[in-house]
C-alpha cells in the first residue's frame, strides 16, 4: 500500500468564514508524485500539471487536488462527508498504485472543453427537460461534471445524433473512474 498513514484536516475555507461548506486535506507521509501519471491515465476529467507536480479533478461539484504530499477536496457539505471523501481519494490512489502494471502512464495535460463548446452542441431550446432553466446552465454543469450528457433527453432524438456523438467525444475524458 502506498499511503498507509495521513493526517486529516477538515476546515471552513478562510475565504468563506462561516460558510456551511467544508474543505479537507490529508497530509501524507509519502510522496505520491509517481502515481499521478497513472491517475491521469485512468481518472476521466483530471488535469495533470507535470511542472507543478499536481493533478486536479472536478468530481460532483468538488474541486480535488493531488500533490506530492497532500490530497485536498473542497465544497463538501459537512465534516463527516469531507472525511469520507478524503478517505475515498486515498483508497483511489492506493488502488491505482497497486494496478500500475496494467496501466499505461499518461503525462499529457488534457484541457477540459469550454462551456461555449458544449453549449453549441446542445439543442439550445431551453426546454428544461434536464431540470435546468437553460441549455447554457446545463453546459456549465457539464463542464463542472455536475451533469452528464445523457441527462438532456432531446439529444436522444435522431436529429441530434451527430451532436450527441460530438458531445460524447468532447466529454470522453470526463464522466467517472475507469
Ligand atoms: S434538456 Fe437539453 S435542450 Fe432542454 S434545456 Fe436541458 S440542455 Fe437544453
Amino acid at each position: 500500500m502506498l499511503i498507509e498513514e495521513f493526517e486529516l484536516e477538515v476546515f471552513t475555507p478562510p475565504c468563506e468564514p462561516g460558510a456551511e461548506r467544508y474543505a479537507a486535506r490529508a497530509r501524507l507521509s509519502v510522496d505520491i508524485s509517481d502515481v499521478l501519471p497513472y491517475l491521469n491515465a485512468t481518472l476521466h476529467g483530471g488535469t495533470y500539471h507535470p511542472a507543478a507536480g499536481a493533478l486536479t479533478w472536478k468530481k460532483g461539484g468538488h474541486n480535488i487536488a493531488f500533490h506530492a504530499y497532500e490530497i485536498a477536496t473542497s465544497n463538501v457539505e459537512d465534516r463527516q462527508a469531507a472525511e469520507k471523501e478524503i478517505k475515498g481519494l486515498i483508497e483511489l490512489v492506493n488502488r491505482t498504485w497497486e494496478r500500475r502494471a496494467e496501466i499505461q502512464p499518461d503525462t499529457s495535460t488534457r484541457q477540459r472543453p469550454t462551456q461555449m463548446a458544449l453549449y453549441q452542441l446542445l439543442p439550445r431550446t431551453n426546454c428544461r427537460e434536464c431540470g435546468e432553466p437553460t441549455c447554457w446552465t446545463f453546459a456549465l454543469k457539464l463542464t463542472a461534471s455536475q451533469k452528464q450528457v445523457g441527462e438532456c433527453p432531446p439529444l436522444l432524438r435522431p436529429e441530434f445524433s451527430t451532436n450527441l456523438a460530438s458531445l460524447h467525444n468532447l466529454m470522453g475524458d470526463f464522466p467517472t473512474i475507469k
